[in-house]
């Protein structure tokens, strides 16, 4: 499909995410450089990059992305980096304890100024926000005050939220039971709509909260999605329930669908060791109940991805991630046709053995439900 003509900021929200997504962060962020460059010159765009309750693999997931790099990224989006703890050199100085107040000698003083500048920004935040001891947030500070503190501040004056990876859109591995923080995500604990910001929470432009799962979230899904909010060209309604973009975790399949492995799944060939080259879910594959593109995007440059290289999903960028079941079989499967996989791996051992192949497998299965 040739994107090269269309005009990107003339697209509606709708049709310019699925633009974005179809085309990957280095084509899209490449062919539309000077149209972005000139529209966020125009507005004046920043992006500030919280760090939570974590361990910094969406950063370093970000940092690693190879086409564009984040260095080119950032240049392509025009955008200031106001802070970022992992990537800015300027930590912060201490005199006899206390902070010195000086922007130029303080990064969280420094954020502080910025904040209250009424310049309009992106919010990024990466991991979840542990709420205890008792609703203090005391259990994770960043220079001396609680983060859960400092997130609800930048929120209440973010353009747009976005939550980076699993741990900040729904709590993620701190905030699995029993949860000795009290950590949540910043609109959502686990599925439970809420978070740290409540159910209600909007930014000024009148979203809610972006949540690009994963852990850790793929560099293309956060690179287009910061491309998208920074224009604003995030519509409410390209959200699935989960507040996820849909171009990146469509509700309408899961990554069992394009699976590479899929034929081996079809043909009712399930490994039960590692290493066997077939289809995973017997060893506790996700990916029949877990929405990504994944296999159509792939990671590490567009070179591999999990089921591809012989792991069976672990279902990342769902909100119940992980929920104590990994490595565990799952029971029942929803598929398209709505059969269940004990059932098509039942007929395809039996259809095998006289020849019948894949779709007459699912025929046969349907009739068996
Ligand atoms: S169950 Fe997992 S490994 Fe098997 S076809 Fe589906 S996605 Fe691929
Ligand atoms: S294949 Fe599954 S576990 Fe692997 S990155 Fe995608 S969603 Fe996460």
């Amino acid at each position: 499909m040739k994107f090269e003509n269309l005009d990107i900021l003339k697209l509606d929200r709708r049709t310019f995410l699925k633009v974005a997504a179809a085309m990957g962060a280095s084509a899209f962020l490449g062919t539309y450089k000077a149209d972005i460059v000139r529209a966020i010159a125009e507005a004046d765009r920043n992006i500030v990059w919280l760090h939570g309750s974590e361990c910094t693999g969406c950063s370093i997931s970000f940092l690693n992305a190879e086409h564009p790099d984040v260095i080119q990224a950032v240049t392509k989006l025009n955008v200031m980096i106001q802070y970022h703890e992992t990537i800015m050199a300027q930590q912060g100085l201490f005199v006899d304890g206390a902070a010195v107040k000086d922007a130029a000698l303080n990064a969280n003083y420094a954020l502080e100024h910025f904040l209250d500048s009424g310049k309009p920004f992106i919010l990024v935040v990466e991991g979840c926000v542990p709420q205890g001891p008792e609703g203090t947030g005391d259990y994770c500070k960043i220079a001396g005050k609680p983060f859960l503190d400092e997130v609800k501040h930048a929120a209440e004056k973010a353009l747009i939220t976005v939550a980076i990876g699993t741990c900040a859109a729904y709590g993620g591995i701190p905030a699995t039971p029993p949860n000795p923080t009290d950590a949540a995500g910043l609109q959502f604990l686990k599925t439970t709509k809420g978070g740290v910001l409540g159910a209600g929470y909007k930014s000024k432009a009148g979203l809610p909260v972006i949540n690009i799962p994963g852990c850790p979230a793929h560099p293309d899904w956060v690179l287009l999605t910061l491309a998208a909010a920074i224009l604003e060209k995030v519509p409410a309604d390209f959200l699935d329930k989960y507040q996820r973009p849909k171009p990146f975790f469509p509700p309408a399949y899961t990554i069992h669908e394009n699976c590479p492995r899929r034929g081996f799944y079809d043909r009712g060939e399930l490994d039960t060791e590692y290493a066997g080259g077939k289809c995973l879910w017997k060893l506790g594959c996700r990916a029949p109940v877990t929405h990504s593109d994944c296999p159509l995007r792939l990671w590490n440059d567009g070179h591999n991805m999990c089921t591809q290289a012989g792991a069976p999903c672990i279902g990342c960028v769902e909100p119940m991630f992980p929920d104590g079941t990994l490595a565990e079989e799952i029971e029942k499967i929803p598929t398209l046709v709505g059969v269940d996989i004990n059932t098509i791996a039942k007929v395809a051992v039996g259809a095998a053995a006289i020849g019948v192949g894949a779709h007459a497998v699912r025929r046969i299965a349907m009739k068996e439900e």
